[in-house]
């Protein structure tokens, strides 16, 4: 079990992510905002937090930025979600400091999966 945050301000993708992720015995917190996002980050100890990239406020670069000069929360994984399916997003949201990133739509046979991945591959790296 994982505790998840969710910075998301689109309600049906948080709301498919965070019943996934409950389905799978997964605790998910939900931030709609930027402000949301950071206060859920400080203060209820996520394992790993994905962040949309557009926002209204802050756009996720900039909570990349923020969350990655925190000394306590910059080697929490942080997983970029976004429609932005492009080439090169994944590149800039690596550059920006996110640990790894899913695309949208969200496709619920594996986003579980991958965030478990992600969750175990960093475990992996903290312990070698
Ligand atoms: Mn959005």
């Amino acid at each position: 079990m994982a505790r998840v945050l969710i910075i998301e301000d689109n309600p049906a993708n948080m709301l498919l992510m965070a019943y996934l992720l409950k389905a799978f015995g997964h605790e998910p917190l939900e931030a709609s905002s930027d402000r949301r996002g950071l206060e859920l980050a400080a203060e209820a100890e996520p394992q790993i937090i994905l962040c949309d990239l557009q926002l209204p406020g802050l756009d996720g670069y900039e909570i990349a930025h923020r969350l990655k000069v925190d000394v306590h929360l910059k080697s929490v994984p942080l997983i970029a979600v976004t429609a932005y399916a492009m080439v090169g997003d994944r590149e800039k949201a690596l550059a920006a400091g996110f640990d790894g990133y899913i695309a949208k739509p969200i496709n619920p046979e594996t986003f579980v999966g991958e965030i478990e991945n992600f969750l175990h591959s960093s475990t992996n790296s903290q312990s070698t």
